[in-house]
């Protein structure tokens, strides 16, 4: 072994030595993963990591895509993420700090009361109309859609925010966690993002026409109260495709569309993804 060799070598050991323990501001760095310190709740979070790398979050494996990175998100009332890694020999525990939000509070009237208050038929409906929406949800594919920035949905007015405790005809009920678009009933509603059709479903209590996308590694996006809808389940579609329109159905008190983004169950905020909006 020359010295030059030598040296060599010496140099790749205190690096390799760093890259577990170097920690730069504003980032997150260990055993080759970089990730932000810290991020607003609801956000949707884009790591990186060295090939090979083990991440696990939440007892959850992430996968890898093929540039290495790898996403997650924060919901609403999360405080902190560790994700756990394991990167040959190297081993650690790198957590991303939520950092909380106030929310607004909302209130809406006009609400069809049997949504409110719904009679034991239609509680029985909801349920297992949710379990169709948490099955889809649960979904995890290679797709890699998530890796492209969001495009909007559809255009009109922010009727709705991300987060706002809503009092519904007088009564307080679950956290807002979309964003509303309000636009006449049949305006376009086009796909946020290169993904598949996971649900369709035509007339859902709380949602009415409703769709969800997968775009990979945990990544939905949804779309509610449509008046139509254009695409079947199992569909391919590219971010910009029409796949629906704006409409009222299910609970809703005119023209809008809910849009959601979800990393599994958690629900993350739109505004902190789509272009141009709260920056
Ligand atoms: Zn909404």
């Amino acid at each position: 072994m020359n010295y030059y060799y030598q040296k060599m070598t010496l140099a790749l050991r205190v690096m390799a030595l760093l890259a577990c323990t170097q920690v730069n501001a504003g980032t997150n760095a260990s055993c080759g993963v970089s990730l932000p310190k810290q991020a607003p709740a609801g956000s949707l979070i884009i790591g990186r990591a060295n090939a090979g790398s083990v991440l696990t979050l939440a007892g959850r494996k992430l996968q890898l895509a093929p540039d290495l990175r790898f996403v997650f998100g924060a919901g609403p009332d999360v405080r902190q993420m560790t994700l756990a890694v394991r990167a040959n020999s190297c081993k650690a525990n790198v957590t991303v700090m939520i950092t909380p939000r106030t929310w607004k509070t909302e209130i809406v009237n006009g609400v069809p009361q049997n949504t409110v208050t719904p009679d034991p038929a239609t509680q029985k409906r909801i349920q297992a109309e949710g379990a169709l929406i948490s099955k889809a949800r649960a979904l995890e594919s290679a797709g890699l859609g998530w890796q492209q920035p969001l495009i909007w949905p559809a255009i009109g007015r922010i009727s709705g925010i991300y987060g706002s405790r809503r009092i519904i005809n007088g009564q307080p009920s679950s956290p807002h966690l979309g964003l509303d678009i309000a636009a006449p009933t049949g305006t376009i509603v086009k796909a946020a993002l290169s993904g598949k059709v996971s649900l369709r479903h035509d007339d859902m209590v709380m949602t009415g026409k409703t769709l969800i996308l997968d775009h990979g590694f945990g990544i939905n996006t949804v779309y509610i109260h449509l008046s139509q809808i254009n695409v079947i389940e199992g569909q391919e579609v590219s971010a910009g495709d029409k796949i629906g329109a704006i409409g009222t159905s299910g609970r809703s008190t005119g023209p809008h569309l809910h849009f959601q983004v979800q990393w599994f169950q958690e629900k993350l905020d739109p505004a902190l993804v789509l272009p141009g909006l709260f920056k």
